[in-house]
């Protein structure tokens, strides 16, 4: 079943839209802020999402920019209420992959929607490497398994997937909270909190950094953390 993520706080069209998929035989996800759209498009992962521009909170440009950062191959159709020119050559340039002008017809917007989830995933990432190394560090992504100076190293699960996350991520700031929801799947504390992320990359640091100029994983003063090659 396709499931749609719905971005809109109209409730009118908001509920229009979501009738209209769900008679289509579609997998509905609504949500009526670009905060809670986000937070949705990570966590359900759905197939297509369908995202207004003029959104309270956050809005249509900064979560297509942010769900870009982080899951680039769900395919976005973003509904703009300006017909402005720069609008849409914004979000496209944000990773859109297709648009309506406001006010468009439900049946164009349910046919354009069909077209993207066929077509399938634009801005698909590369594949990661199978294996990734940095000074004498061989992280082997499958199977799981770390080796440094031709030893291996034992790894705990989430240290391997921390060290896993900042190396696809390499050459960005990561936050700490997204470290949190990426890796062990909570956004509040629940007894996990953002000390755990920091104990967790002192660890990988102690492991795996004898012998580097430079740490590998940089801390980026209130913000979180960079993997750099050392
Ligand atoms: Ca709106």
């Amino acid at each position: 079943m396709t499931r749609v993520l719905i971005v809109e706080d109209e409730e009118g069209l908001l509920d229009g839209l979501a009738h209209n998929f769900k008679f289509e035989g579609y997998d509905v996800l609504t949500a009526k802020t670009g905060q809670e759209g986000l937070k949705m498009a990570l966590k359900q992962k759905p197939d297509v999402v369908v995202l207004d521009i003029m959104l309270p909170e956050k809005d249509g440009f900064t979560v297509l920019k942010e769900l870009r950062q982080r899951h680039r191959d769900i395919p976005v159709l973003v509904m703009t209420a300006r017909n402005f020119e720069a609008d849409v050559l914004k979000g496209f340039d944000l990773g859109a992959d297709d648009y309506v002008t406001k006010p468009f017809g439900i049946k164009e917007l349910m046919a354009r929607v069909k077209r993207l989830v066929q077509r399938g995933p634009s801005g698909a990432p590369a594949p990661g490497p199978t294996i990734y190394t940095f000074g004498d560090v061989e992280v082997r992504f499958e199977p799981r398994e770390v080796h440094k100076a031709g030893k291996q190293v034992a790894l705990s699960f989430k240290e391997f997937e921390l060290l896993k996350y900042l190396i696809e991520h390499r050459g960005r700031t990561v936050s700490r909270e997204e470290l949190l929801e990426e890796i062990w799947g909570v956004d509040e504390d629940l007894g996990v909190t953002t000390r755990t992320v920091d104990t967790h990359v002192s660890n990988l640091r102690s492991k795996l950094g004898a012998g580097f100029a430079q740490p590998f994983i940089v801390a980026v003063h209130k913000v979180g953390y960079k993997f750099v090659e050392p």
